[in-house]
């Protein structure tokens, strides 16, 4: 009965002069999430929104439009909300004959769960008419089409509404070329189209919260290059391979971004060796910063991006975090930065990481970790610690740059 998907955007709405360059870069990923399963969907750009339909215009089977439903809710960065829509000729038999057909099949459900619960399904009408030449007005459209289904279904099924507190909303455009009806508006993730802004590189850990960290810079518009530390052979493959799994499946959000795999044993060594052990938590978290800055400068790339979340961890004090943030001269995100643990989790079930994350492999920051690690590390304190490694400087170098050559670490 559809053969057209309407999605509609809310923030991109405000973005004035820079507004075309972010509903072509929504246009360019709707087609990249669902180009493989769905090659021949058409996208269309119309009066700020943004329309799929076949080529032929044909119908879109209930498997193609539960498909299209289940991507757009999950992945479509940047869209609000969307309707599975009619799309048919601007008159009004034409729309009362499909309305009729539309009705048949969704209301009927609607009206007995609302009877079954004792209750009156409560509708109404939105009609809005851009062809002023339309023979009625958009209020005469609706009046019109109001009767038309409560003389369908009886008034003691269904009881216009004109409030929000309507079950059911149904809209109706009229245009010149052509006359649009939907019945179902689904939610989607909202926010901004990821690649309308420039890349970050996230420091990916096997954890609940990085992936998540990408996600909502993502979800800003910005897609996400990932850098992960392992130490071989302290941890074992299953390090790698758990976050070169999380990367696979964040890319599906975006256009592919990059995986860098560091190796860091040899530096934890030389901490292990030359350092205070309660800095430990620390200095490896400073050495991670530094790396992946090295590696932003040379791929150009303006941000670091981390899981972190105040208060959280050993690592998460302000202080500790302070010290860590000094380690480099880079903006660094920190989207989690406010968000309680069970906020974070829920986004990534609802996401799809949490299944991938809580299988515990172990994690390069536990290696050599100390019982108790320092919650107040002073930056002059981290520095004097630092300045005992040998190597330190020229090690970070080699190690961003065995990483830039995509060197197997
Ligand atoms: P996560 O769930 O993301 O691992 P966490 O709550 O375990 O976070 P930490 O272990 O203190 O917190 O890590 C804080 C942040 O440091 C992580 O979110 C991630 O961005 C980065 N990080 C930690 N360990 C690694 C690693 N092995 N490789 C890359 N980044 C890491
Ligand atoms: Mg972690």
């Amino acid at each position: 009965m559809y053969n057209a998907v309407i999605c509609r955007y809310h923030e991109i709405a405000t973005k004035g002069n820079n507004r075309s360059h972010f509903e072509r870069t929504m246009l360019e990923n709707l087609r990249r999430i669902l180009r493989v399963q769905l090659p021949d969907l058409r996208y269309r750009k119309i009066r700020g929104r943004i329309w799929m339909e076949f080529a032929d215009r044909r119908d879109f089977t209930v498997e193609e439009l539960k498909l299209v439903q289940k991507e757009l809710q999950l992945r479509a960065l940047g869209i609000e909300n969307f309707s599975p829509a009619i799309v048919t000729e601007p008159d009004m038999e034409a729309i009362e004959s499909r309305l009729k057909a539309a009705a048949a099949e969704l209301l009927v459900d609607l009206i007995e769960q609302a009877n079954a619960e004792k209750r009156t399904l409560r509708f109404r009408f939105r009609a809005r008419r851009s062809d002023k030449n339309f023979p009625l007005k958009s209020q005469e459209i609706e009046i019109k089409l109001t009767s038309l289904l409560g003389g369908i279904y009886g008034r003691e099924n269904l009881k216009l509404d004109l409030n929000d507190t309507a079950d059911l909303t149904i809209g109706v455009e009229v245009r010149e070329e052509l006359s649009i009806l939907w019945l179902e508006t689904f939610a989607a993730p909202g926010g901004l189209p990821v690649s309308s802004n420039d890349r970050a590189l996230a420091l990916l850990s096997g954890g609940i919260d990085s992936p998540v960290a990408c996600y909502l810079t993502m979800k800003r518009g910005s897609p996400v290059d990932y850098i992960g530390f392992h130490s071989e052979p302290y941890t074992p493959p299953e390090t790698v391979e758990k976050v070169q799994g999380i990367a696979d499946y964040l890319n599906t959000f975006q256009q592919s971004g990059r995986l860098y795999m560091i190796n860091l044993v040899e530096m934890q060594k030389l901490i292990r060796d030359n350092c205070n052990p309660r800095l430990r938590t620390v200095l490896y978290r400073r050495l991670m910063f530094r790396i992946a800055e090295k590696i932003a400068r040379r791929r150009k790339i303006k941000a670091l991006l981390t899981g972190e979340s105040l208060g959280q961890v050993a690592s998460q004090t302000l202080e500790n975090m302070n010290t860590i943030d000094r380690a480099v001269d880079m903006l660094v995100l920190r989207p989690l930065c406010g968000q309680d643990k069970l906020e974070t989790i829920r986004i990534a079930e609802k996401i799809g990481t949490f299944e991938l994350s809580k299988v515990q492999v172990p994690d390069s920051c536990t290696v050599f970790a100390p019982d108790n690690p320092a919650t107040r590390v002073t930056v002059a304190e981290a520095e004097k610690e630092e300045s005992k490694i040998p190597g330190y400087w020229e090690m970070i170098e080699t190690l961003a740059e065995q990483a830039l050559n995509g060197d197997k670490a």
